[in-house]
């Protein structure tokens, strides 16, 4: 398949994943830099351990908040957030919880896995977004804030789930940037618009387990690729 002009689509749906931030320098799980593989991650990012050890939990995501606030959005954020300005329809569905598309201006941003600058309290339903780093976990009431981030073993939130379901479901085209498609169920979320007859890209250096569902693989960065397929976006 050729290249598709992006501005031939009416509703574009962007799904994207951790290889969409590393060339901000926000490490991936997996693939080429993920150097998430130094941290026995399930130790800090589960339910159980935030009950057991809040301040332990709460030292490795003030880490890593501090690692992503040194961060930009890089070209590819831009051109996604410059696709919404122009094209009639564009959502960004993301499992990234680092907020750099929101930095880079889409307005329009489902995060299926919540985000690092979402704090909760369960035991008052309270949420707040907090761009302290370090923020200050324990309240003044000796209660705790959790990071508002869906951890292993949590669940999805369902008014988000649905709402990307519907993008994904009434997209004609639908860009998956830097997913390895393998962390159930946001993976199997851009089944549902090749169900729909999308028009399906694949952006990842590598293939994965995913791939063969796309109509057209690009092997090569975001910024690259996004790069190459906003080529004929207007710049203002
Ligand atoms: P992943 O780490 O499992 O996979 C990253 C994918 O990105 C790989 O397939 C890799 O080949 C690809 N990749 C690497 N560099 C790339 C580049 N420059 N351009 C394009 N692609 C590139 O990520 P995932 O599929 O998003 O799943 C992991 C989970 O980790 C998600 O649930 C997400 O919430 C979380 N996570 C988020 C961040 C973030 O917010 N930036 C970072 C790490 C992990």
């Amino acid at each position: 398949m050729r290249l598709p002009d992006l501005t031939a689509f009416r509703r574009v749906v962007f799904f994207t994943g951790a290889g969409m931030s590393a060339e901000s320098g926000v490490p991936t799980y997996r693939g080429a830099g993920g150097v998430w593989k130094q941290y026995d991650y399930h130790r800090y990012a589960c339910q159980p351990a935030f009950d057991r050890h809040p301040d332990a939990v709460w030292e490795f995501h003030n880490y890593r908040r501090s690692l992503v606030a040194a961060c930009e959005p890089n070209a590819g954020h831009a051109i996604i957030a410059r696709a919404e300005q122009v094209l009639p329809s564009v959502t960004v569905v993301t499992q990234n919880i680092d907020g750099l598309h929101q930095k880079a201006g889409s307005e329009n941003v489902l995060e299926l896995h919540g985000s690092l600058w979402g704090v909760r309290c369960d035991a008052t339903g309270e949420r707040e977004t907090r761009f302290d780093v370090p923020f200050e976990g324990q309240r003044a009431d000796g209660r705790w804030w959790r990071p508002d981030i869906v951890w292993f073993g949590d669940s999805l939130r369902d008014a988000v789930v649905s709402a990307a379901i519907e993008a994904i479901r009434g997209c004609d085209l639908l860009v998956a940037v830097g997913t390895s498609a393998v962390v159930y169920p946001a993976a199997q979320l851009p089944t549902l618009a090749r169900q729909a007859g999308a028009t399906m890209l694949e952006i990842n250096p590598d293939e994965t387990p995913m791939s063969a569902a796309y109509d057209l693989c690009m092997r090569g960065t975001a910024t690259e690729m996004l790069g190459r397929l906003a080529a004929n976006l207007p710049s203002d």
